[in-house]
Parts: C-alpha cells; sequence; structure tokens
C-alpha cells in the first residue's frame, strides 16, 4: 500500500510566511486565501492529495506551526 500523510496547521502559529510551501516535495501546500488566522494571516493548507507524511515542511516552519502524521492509506469501502 502507498504511504500516506497529511499535516495539522496550528492556526495560532501558522504566519503564512510560505517556507512549507516551497520546500514541500510534493507540491502539495499553498495558502489558504479564503481563510485568515486570529492573527490575520493565510494559514496554509494541503490543496491537493499526495502528501507522502516526509515532515520537510515541518522541519523548515519556523514558528513549529506544523504536525506531520504518516501511516498507510486505507481505501474507502475494503
Ligand atoms: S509532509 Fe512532506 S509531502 Fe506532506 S505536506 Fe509536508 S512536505 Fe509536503
Ligand atoms: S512555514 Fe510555518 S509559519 Fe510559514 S506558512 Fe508554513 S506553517 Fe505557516
Amino acid at each position: 500500500m502507498p504511504v500516506s500523510g497529511w499535516i495539522e496547521v496550528s492556526e495560532k502559529y501558522c504566519k503564512g510566511c510560505d517556507l512549507c510551501t516551497h520546500a514541500c516535495p510534493q507540491n502539495v501546500m499553498s495558502l489558504d486565501l479564503a481563510r485568515l488566522t486570529p492573527k490575520g494571516y493565510h494559514p496554509v493548507h494541503l490543496h491537493a492529495e499526495g502528501c507522502t507524511g516526509c515532515a520537510v515542511c515541518a522541519v523548515v516552519c519556523p514558528e513549529a506551526a506544523l504536525t506531520v502524521f504518516r501511516g498507510e492509506k486505507i481505501m474507502a469501502g475494503v
């Protein structure tokens, strides 16, 4: 089964600096321009499937705003 990952973004700490979106090797992250954090920044989100849980984004984040999870993809309906 393919390895699948996902992230959780702490909107309390994300400052929309875009470092993680440029570092993501899968190019699945972007700023969510439809939303604002309590501090007024656009928070990061996953805009596509393909996150592998590599954690590069969490390593480069200067605010420690990202938590990365990784596991085997479970097919729906099985
Ligand atoms: S864990 Fe890796 S693939 Fe997933 S969003 Fe972060 S940098 Fe991209
Ligand atoms: S690197 Fe961290 S603070 Fe910057 S946009 Fe990504 S999650 Fe937000």
